[in-house]
């Protein structure tokens, strides 16, 4: 595969990456070791102040683990990318990367329960405050959360579990103006559907764990840098890459490595004090994910089109969340940010009490109750009692759940089987 032509999603789904040379393994080999052999202690030296690049140690890098990362990068349309052990840790590194003690960061309130805590219990434990806004609200209301220690805004694409979908063009115009970047958890749509990079974001985060692994096999997370934030400019807002680090012999980022910058000092110094690597053998194990995804995406789509309509015309069915059906109040912003699809996770809610959805639920017979989310096989969950259950009910609904929200994961079977399990539960 020639690096320097651009080819589209499928192909770097199954070609990207891994680029054997002459006579080496055609698949990803991986490199279950953690250290690298130097013929010389200065060349070791070189590789540890950064003057050179190459493998020391796999907690700072992994050939297994770098390639994954760049095929990554490419599907997203980044310049650089770094393998997490998890996505909780992905997107910890990326606040972390340019927010310390006494920082601020406003973020929408629609996202990922874990996140959610991450942001507004711990990372304050750490003296980072956040903000949480309504990411409906006017661009005014969102810029009033903006403070002068404010370092980014942060979104999900769409988000889990409420399926809301993000205006990615209005919060990149609003971060932008407060000059800092927009972070994106494209996690639910994954790079085949919508490349958030194209609409102004700086950094994209993910869980692996979701529909790129897509087999539930491996936890991890991803971080991509567009390389695009021009964080010279705003130099007094990011010291870390703008003033030379102690713990490189006074090296900054942004002048050694340019647009390379933040990618490169999450790496070289937020993974190496902080580890979350992910492990070689999971890396793998997410590349073979990987070349499937354009191919498994799509059916996760139209399975769930499919279920979403035939909820919506059940009389059992209290309310629908699908930004594919026509009828959702996030169509318009799907069509433009994803228009050949959104992701196959639906939300929904029953007439009855409680009680009745957890019955349903647990009269399903091959749709299993599971804590996942996003993989080849159908699932389902009720947050308000289980991934959500730390929240309160005011929590609950600013994280937009409603307390009767089921969370279906529509998988990759028959669609007429799994609608027949939904259908005879129902009854
Ligand atoms: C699952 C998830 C996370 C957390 O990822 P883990 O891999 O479980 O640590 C973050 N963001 C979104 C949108 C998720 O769905």
């Amino acid at each position: 595969m020639e690096n320097n032509k651009k080819y589209t999603a499928a192909t770097i789904c199954v070609q990207g990456g891994w680029q054997p040379k002459n006579g080496e393994p055609r698949v990803l080999p991986i490199y279950q070791s953690t250290t690298f052999k130097y013929d010389s202690s200065e060349h070791m030296a070189r590789l540890f102040d950064l003057e050179e690049s190459g493998y020391f140690y796999t907690r700072l890098q992994n050939p297994t683990n770098d390639a994954v990362a760049s095929k990554i990068a490419a599907l997203e349309g980044g310049v650089g990318a770094m393998l997490t052990s998890s996505g909780q840790a992905a997107n910890f590194y990326a606040v972390f990367n340019i927010c310390q003690a006494g920082d601020h960061l406003v973020t929408s309130s629609n996202i990922y329960g874990g996140t959610y805590n991450l942001f507004g219990v711990t990372l304050r434990k750490l003296g980072i405050e956040c903000t949480f806004v309504d990411p409906n609200a006017s661009e005014e209301e969102i810029a009033s959360a903006f403070r002068p220690n404010t370092k980014l805004l942060f979104g999900e694409t769409i988000s889990n579990p409420g399926c809301e979908v993000l205006d990615i063009e209005k919060f990149a115009r609003i971060a932008h103006s407060h000059g800092v970047p927009l972070i994106v958890d494209n996690t639910f749509p994954t790079p085949i559907n919508c490349r958030p990079i194209e609409w102004g974001a700086d950094i994209v985060t993910h869980s692996t764990t979701k529909y790129m692994d897509g087999h539930a096999t491996s936890v991890g997370g991803v971080i991509i840098d567009s390389g695009n934030f021009p964080w010279e400019e705003h130099a007094d807002k990011f010291p870390g890459l703008t003033t030379p680090d102690d713990s490189y012999h006074g090296l900054t980022y942004t002048k050694a490595f340019g647009r390379n910058a933040y990618i490169t000092k999450a790496t070289a110094q937020l993974m190496r004090d902080l580890g979350s690597i992910q492990s070689p053998q999971n890396a793998f194990l997410l590349n073979l994910g990987l070349e499937t995804l354009h191919l498994r995406v799509p059916r996760h789509c139209e399975n769930a089109l499919t279920v979403a309509k035939w909820l919506e015309s059940n009389p059992k069915v209290k309310w629908v969340n699908y930004s594919g059906l026509p009828s959702n109040r996030y169509y318009g912003l799907s069509q433009k940010y994803m228009p050949s699809g959104s992701c196959g996770v639906i939300a929904f809610g029953l007439h009855g009490s409680r009680e009745d959805a957890i019955k349903f639920m647990d009269r399903l017979k091959f749709i299993a109750i599971v804590t996942h989310v996003a993989d080849a096989r159908t699932c389902v969950l009720h947050p308000a009692s289980h991934t959500h259950r730390q929240l309160t009910d005011e929590q609950l609904r600013e994280a937009g759940v409603a307390p009767d929200l089921i969370r279906l994961s529509v998988g990759i079977e028959d669609v007429n089987d799994i609608i027949a399990d939904i259908e005879q539960a129902l009854s």
